[in-house]
């Protein structure tokens, strides 16, 4: 599988280094019942960084990642998605604006039944009717594109394996090769590790990181590691109790800081 290029993964628009936001928030707010979740919570996420979102759980993560797409609406504040103002669009823009993120769950989202491959190649042809994919239309330019992305992710040994025979490492790795293979500039991926052992915890970072590194994805992943966050992590957004803690790069997370959130979480 090695001679297929892989340089059409990533997206044509962004390839960055330009420095810009790929995401940007701004005093985003959310409460349920009257209590505050997240507190006018302002952050950037650079182009082509892979940056993790951190915090204990019952933080904020999740809320906020929904507020990003607007599958739950913020009570205030913007959020920008490359230039684009996703809390003023309407809802036939903010669902053609979903269609070009590559999402990747907790618990991996994959159509049991159907193999590796042709849960990549759905994913391929969202915008087409399921009897084409079921009928599995697919061209031979989508099976190679659709096969080099399961290679990257180490699993072209298991392309036509059920999704329901693959490890809970080996779903979560075809769910971010799905998202490889709809050429999606942005991956949000929320606590993608939680169910997975420390082994392929790691392996899914790596291949998150390297997403970003290699091949410019702006990758926003959530986590309650601290250590793991700071290992794999280009920049860290933490929150605590609903508010922003730190946004920096993680080499700036000290000691110092990883204890006070710690301590936060025993509070
Ligand atoms: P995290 O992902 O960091 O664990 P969440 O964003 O899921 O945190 O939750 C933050 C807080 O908001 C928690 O206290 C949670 O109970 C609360 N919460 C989340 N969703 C809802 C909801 N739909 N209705 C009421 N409370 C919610
Ligand atoms: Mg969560």
């Amino acid at each position: 599988m090695n001679d297929i290029s892989l340089t059409h993964l990533s997206s044509n628009r962004s390839l960055t280094g330009d420095g810009g936001a790929a995401i940007a928030v701004r005093d985003v707010g959310k409460a349920f019942q009257g209590r505050v979740v997240l507190e006018r919570i302002s952050c950037d996420v650079p182009k082509g960084q892979f940056v993790v979102l951190l915090g204990p759980s019952g933080c904020g993560k999740s809320t906020l990642f929904r507020c990003l797409t607007r599958l739950i609406e913020p009570d205030s504040g913007t959020v920008t998605m490359h230039g684009t103002e996703v809390t003023s669009l309407r809802p036939a823009a903010l669902k053609a604006l979903r269609r070009e993120v590559g999402f990747v769950f907790q618990q991996f989202n994959l159509v049991k039944r159907f193999s590796a491959i042709d849960n990549v190649l759905a994913a391929r042809l969202a915008t087409m009717p399921l009897w084409q994919v079921l009928l599995r239309r697919f061209s031979e330019q989508d099976r190679q594109l659709a096969l080099a992305c399961l290679d990257s992710v180490g699993l072209i040994d298991q392309a036509y394996q059920r999704a329901e025979r693959l490890s809970g490492g080996q779903q979560q790795r075809v769910a971010i090769a799905r998202a490889f293979a709809q050429q999606a500039e942005l991956i949000l991926a929320d606590e993608p590790i939680s169910s997975l052992d420390p082994e392929s915890s790691e392996n899914v970072l790596q291949i998150l990181q390297r997403a970003a590194r290699e091949r410019g994805f702006t990758v926003l992943c959530s986590l309650h590691q601290v250590d793991l966050a700071v290992r794999f992590a280009d920049r860290i957004i933490a929150l605590r109790r609903g508010r922003l803690f730190f946004d920096g790069p993680a080499t700036a997370f000290t000691s110092d800081l990883r204890e006070e959130l710690y301590r936060a979480q025993r509070a």
